[in-house]
């Protein structure tokens, strides 16, 4: 048996993947034992395989990107609403005090979503108008406090998506 590649050398092995006979040149040339052409595929596939997952956490970027500037839009609109309502009753104070109502709102209705607060989900069964006022007394306390914090986070992440699609654009 001759090498598929060098014809007055003697085959000592054969390509893993198709079977070609391959002389000792060619069975040491890479680490993966194969031939030249089944070395050159398997690399295309393994670059083909990075870019497809690359790409996937490009459109991940992309989307967290979106859903960010989406909240932030909805939350603004919807603050502005609730600060402007809290400063008609209470001037600044109340401003301060219903500005965050959203996000308690968001807040709370992700939560209830969890066993920690079953126990609101049965009350609205029961007694909706009685859950609901609890609920809305919640939303403005947590709100009050929360809202800098979840609209610092909202940006942190918006930060981080857009830096690496950057990062990944010439890639
Ligand atoms: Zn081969
Ligand atoms: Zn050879």
């Amino acid at each position: 048996m001759k090498c598929y590649y060098h014809e007055s050398k003697d085959a000592v092995g054969t390509c893993k993947d198709c079977g070609k006979s391959l002389c000792k040149t060619c069975v040491d040339k890479y680490e993966s034992g194969l031939c030249e052409a089944c070395e050159k595929k398997r690399k295309e596939k393994i670059q083909k395989e990075l870019d497809i997952k690359k790409e996937n956490l490009k459109k991940n970027a992309k989307s967290v990107k979106n859903d960010t500037i989406k909240d932030l839009v909805i939350a603004a609109v919807l603050s502005l609403i609730c600060g402007i309502f809290g400063f008609a009753i209470g001037g600044f104070q109340g401003l301060l005090m219903t500005i965050g109502f959203p996000w308690g709102w968001k807040f709370i209705n992700q939560i209830m979503t969890g066993n920690f607060m079953s126990w609101l989900i049965i009350l609205t069964e029961k007694f909706w108008l009685v859950a609901y006022i609890i609920k809305f007394g919640l939303a403005l306390i947590i709100g009050a406090f929360t809202w800098p914090f979840i609209i610092g986070y909202k940006i942190y992440l918006f930060v981080k998506a857009n830096n690496f699609e950057k990062e990944t654009k010439n890639m």
